[in-house]
């Protein structure tokens, strides 16, 4: 167990399907576990970095002043950080959001749109509730990302053959064939 790599995933305005695809890897998993283990993640439900990570997997793009906080601290805490699929890479499709102004968005969301709830018209705000950022952001420009992996989800044999050159530290570059951007 002490000499296991330690290795943190988030989402963050993500669909989960880059942890879907990291799932995907199937029978290599049992092979994973023998490397590493999982620390903050929502793979195994804990929530706060217990030690220091060697790898940080970061899913989704940055929308609220939440997703910087918690991007920052994947930061400080992951020696190498790669930011996994579209949505992280370029924000993807919550980006879509990005040529339209954040006060358009939320009034047809919650005012407007054909799904605001009659009598219930009003734009959720609480000190609790993350504050919305004026466009969905790619991680490297909230803090510095060592690596990327696009795909939408990446596969699962471009995260493996990543993962797997990482934590022998002979990720030399990744087999052509397996990247992809869609
Ligand atoms: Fe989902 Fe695709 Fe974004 Fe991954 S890149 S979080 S699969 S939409």
């Amino acid at each position: 167990m002490a000499d296991k790599k330690v290795v943190a995933t988030v989402s963050l305005a993500g669909c989960f399907g880059c942890h879907m695809s990291m799932l995907d890897i199937d029978l290599r998993l049992l092979d994973l576990v023998q490397l590493v283990r999982f620390d903050r993640s929502p793979l195994t439900d804990i929530k706060k970095f217990t030690e220091r990570a060697a790898i940080g997997l970061i899913e989704g793009g940055v929308c609220n002043d939440e997703n910087v906080h918690v991007l920052r601290e994947f930061r400080l805490n992951c020696d190498v950080l790669i930011s996994v699929g579209e949505c992280a890479i370029m924000g993807g499709l919550p980006a879509l959001r990005n040529d339209i102004p954040l006060r358009e968005c939320l009034e047809e969301a919650y005012l407007t749109g054909p799904t605001a709830v009659q009598g219930q018209r009003i734009i959720p705000h609480h000190v609790d509730l993350p504050k919305i950022l004026d466009r969905v952001y790619p991680c490297h420009e909230i803090v510095k990302i060592d690596y990327y992996l696009p795909g939408c989800p990446p596969s699962a044999d471009l995260i493996w053959a990543a993962l797997s050159g990482l934590l022998s530290g002979k990720l030399d570059t990744l087999p052509r064939e397996l990247v992809k951007y869609d």
